[in-house]
Parts: structure tokens; C-alpha cells; sequence
């Protein structure tokens, strides 16, 4: 009964919204939608003196903190022109920075053993607790970061940051994929600015990162103070907000889908969702899936019929604007697709409305992000639905399934400016 209202509903939603269509088709960076005011994160790395002896002073004069990256071995060793121990612990006491591992010798962790990557972030993290910092987050050495690299790190923090801005499969890594931009030595404030304006407008979150500050002729890996301070004042003087990485990370995740990882299985099937065909949705092991539990996800095989699953009912304030995303990885794809659904109840559990959000008509592998907003003001409760159309020849695996309200969520910095190589590498 429940499908034949969503079959029905399907056609009359289209009939409705017409040339309406495109805002619910479109990605959601492509929609003017009330988000939060964009972020703007601050991040510094390795050792060198200028963050502490220039960095810090120049955003502290704007209130602004910051998340300092550090290479315990060139803290430690006292180099020339290095922070030590004394300087980094400043930046966290007298300056309320977030302190956070940027491994011990800064290689790649990519290059090295298992045994080796743990070396890695252990040593460098005790060395930290031993001077009174514990570190919550990583950066990778040069950015360099694949599924194994990730796996190790996960057992160790939460989140984990890149070192470019690049698009690609890194986003299946989801948190532990954060993307930078890192200004050219010689970049003018001006275009630093361009991109936090861009940001804040379309609500994302523009992570900054930056090796060393000086005071005059900066060289590869330093920027000048002075253009740092441009950039500083400038967010502090149009009010815009600023967060650590952990404290944006921790601002995010609010997901209301139970289970929307699918690691919650019992005996061969997920909890908190049900299938209308075992034999053609299946729970999935090989791998396919997203972080942070790329192993399990659930795979849909195309047939001449529809095949679909829906969670259980999820709560929503009709007021609220939400953000519904999903990994897919459509592999094999001849014809048909896979979409998602929204079926809306009121407060007694009635279905009173529904919503085609989007759907994936090609090979791809990523997040996908829709913009669901409630349609009426009884919507008390919703259902999420996932399906393949029918005549689909497809395989395709879902995991990492969220809806999360749009007061709540920073969406990671996708644009890539015309200036910006996407894929210079990090230092
Ligand atoms: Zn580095």
C-alpha cells in the first residue's frame, strides 16, 4: 500500500512542481539555501617560528585561533628557526589554539609499512602529551593519504586533513578527506578574501593553510604578515565565524537517519531499514562502501523491476531546511538509476506528502548532497527512501546515508576558484 502511494505520489510531484524541478535536481551548491554563515578555519604547519613569532600575534588582534599542525621531531631537535616545545605549548595556553599531530618526521605516510604509519602518529603523539598537548586531530605529511593510510589513522582520531584543495575519490574518505586551500607566497589578500566571501555565501567551510609567516619577502612556504592581517581583519570585521578544525568537526555530524552506515547488521541485513527484495539488495563487505566504514554498504543490482529499501521514520521540524547525502558507487551502469525518495507523515504517523529528491543516471563514485525542505507544516516525521527505477541494468552500492539540519552543518569547500591548480600538491 505504502509503495502504490509513493508510485502515485512520484507523478503527481512532478506534474506540481515544473519548472520548480531544477531546485530539487540540481546540487545543492548550486542553491541559494539559508545555511549557516560560511566557515573560516585558520591552520599552520610544521614548526617554523614565524607561526608563533607572527601567526598567532596577528590573529590574536582579531580574536581569531587557530589549528596548529606540528612535526614532534622538528619541535623537538630544535632546528634553526623552529618553534620548540615551550612556543608550541604557548600557542595552545596563551593563544587557545588547537594543537594537533602532524606525525613525527613528516614523511608519507602513504610510502611506509603498516608498523611505520603507527610509529608515526604514536611517537609524535606521546611527545606531545609528554609537553602537556593532546592532540585530536592529523594532518598528513604532503596530503599524502589512501585507504590504508586512512584505516590506520581512523584507529587513532576522528578527522584527519588533507593538504590541497583537490576534487575527487579522496571525498569517500569523508572526514578523514578535509580539504585545504593553501595560499601561493606571493597571493594577494585580495583573492584570499574572494574565496571566504564565496564561502560564506554558499555556507561552506574554507579551511586556510599556511607553512610559515614573515614579515617582509616571503619565498615558497611563507606569506607575508601583513597580507595575513588583511585577511584576518577582514573576517573579523564583517563578523564571520572562525572555528578550529576540531571545533567545525564537531559542529557537523548531527545525522538523524539511524544506521545510515549500515554497520548495524542482524543476521543478513541492516537494522533500522527494510528492503522489498533480499535478492536484489543486499548487505555488502567488499569494500565498496565510505568512510568511516568503507567495508559495509549496500549494494543494489538493477533489474526490470524497482527494488527499494527506507529507513525507519526520522523526526523533522517542518521550519527547517535539512541536507539529505548519500555515497554512491554506480558501477556498470547501462540504463536506469537509482534515486531517493522522501515520504512525509504528520505527527500521528499519517503519510500526508512526498518528495523525489534526486536521483544518479550515470557511472559515479561520491557523495551526492539534495536540499530537502519539509512540505508542508505537518510534517512531523519522515521516511527515507532509496530505490533503483524500474528496467535499471545497473549495480550500485549506498553507505554513509545523512540528513542533517541546515543550521548545524558546514559543507566542506567543493568550489575550485579559476586560479587554483586542483591538484598542486601540499608541502
Ligand atoms: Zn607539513
Amino acid at each position: 500500500m505504502r509503495f502504490f502511494k509513493l508510485v502515485v505520489s512520484t507523478v503527481a510531484v512532478f506534474a506540481l512542481i515544473g519548472v520548480g524541478l531544477v531546485s530539487t535536481q540540481s546540487s545543492a551548491s548550486a542553491i541559494s539555501v539559508p545555511y549557516v554563515k560560511g566557515v573560516v578555519s585558520f591552520t599552520f604547519d610544521d614548526a617554523r617560528l614565524g607561526i608563533y613569532q607572527y601567526g598567532a600575534p596577528t590573529l590574536k588582534k582579531y580574536g581569531i585561533r587557530a589549528t596548529f599542525y606540528g612535526v614532534s621531531d622538528y619541535i623537538s631537535k630544535g632546528y634553526y628557526k623552529n618553534m620548540n616545545w615551550d612556543q608550541v605549548k604557548q600557542l595552545q595556553t596563551k593563544y587557545k589554539w588547537e594543537v594537533a599531530n602532524h606525525t613525527k618526521s613528516h614523511k608519507r605516510l602513504t610510502d611506509l609499512s603498516d608498523d611505520e604509519i603507527r610509529e608515526q602518529i604514536e611517537q609524535a603523539h606521546a611527545a606531545f602529551v609528554a609537553n602537556g598537548i593532546v592532540p585530536e586531530t592529523l594532518a598528513y605529511p604532503f596530503g599524502a593519504v589512501d585507504d590504508r593510510v586512512v584505516d590506520i589513522v581512523s584507529d587513532y582520531y576522528p578527522v584527519a586533513r588533507m593538504a590541497w584543495l583537490g576534487k575527487g575519490n579522496q571525498e569517500r574518505f569523508e572526514g578523514y578527506g578535509i580539504r585545504v586551500y593553501r595560499p601561493r607566497y606571493n597571493q594577494p589578500a585580495s583573492e584570499i578574501i574572494q574565496m571566504i566571501e564565496k564561502a560564506v555565501k554558499n555556507g561552506e567551510w574554507l579551511i586556510l593553510n599556511f607553512h610559515n609567516i614573515v614579515p617582509d619577502n616571503p619565498g615558497p612556504y611563507e606569506y607575508k604578515r601583513s597580507e595575513l592581517d588583511k585577511i584576518a581583519k577582514y573576517v573579523y570585521q564583517k563578523g564571520y565565524q572562525t572555528a578550529t578544525i576540531k571545533e567545525a568537526m564537531s559542529l557537523r555530524n548531527y545525522n538523524s537517519v539511524k544506521n545510515g552506515n549500515f554497520d548495524k547488521v542482524a543476521g543478513d541485513w541492516v537494522v533500522n531499514w527494510t528492503r522489498n527484495n533480499p535478492s536484489n539488495i543486499v548487505v555488502d563487505n567488499s569494500g565498496k562502501g565510505a568512510y568511516p566504514s568503507v567495508d559495509s554498504s549496500v549494494y543494489f543490482k538493477g533489474t526490470s523491476q524497482k527494488d527499494i529499501i527506507r529507513s525507519d521514520q526520522i523526526k523533522v521540524w517542518s521550519s527547517n531546511t535539512y541536507l539529505f547525502s548519500m555515497f554512491v558507487r554506480m558501477e556498470s551502469y547501462k540504463k536506469g538509476g537509482l534515486a531517493v525518495w522522501v515520504n512525509e507523515y504528520d505527527a500521528a504517523g499519517r503519510w500526508v506528502s512526498g518528495q523525489w529528491l534526486g536521483g544518479i543516471y550515470k557511472n559515479y563514485i561520491g557523495k551526492k548532497v539534495y536540499v530537502y525542505r519539509p512540505t508542508s507544516y505537518r510534517v512531523a516525521r519522515i521516511q527515507i527512501a532509496i530505490y533503483t527505477n524500474a528496467n535499471s541494468d545497473l549495480d550500485a552500492y549506498v553507505d554513509s546515508v545523512s540528513l542533517v539540519s541546515s543550521n548545524k552543518i558546514f559543507r566542506p569547500y567543493f568550489a575550485i576558484p579559476k586560479f587554483i591548480s586542483p591538484f598542486s600538491k601540499g608541502f
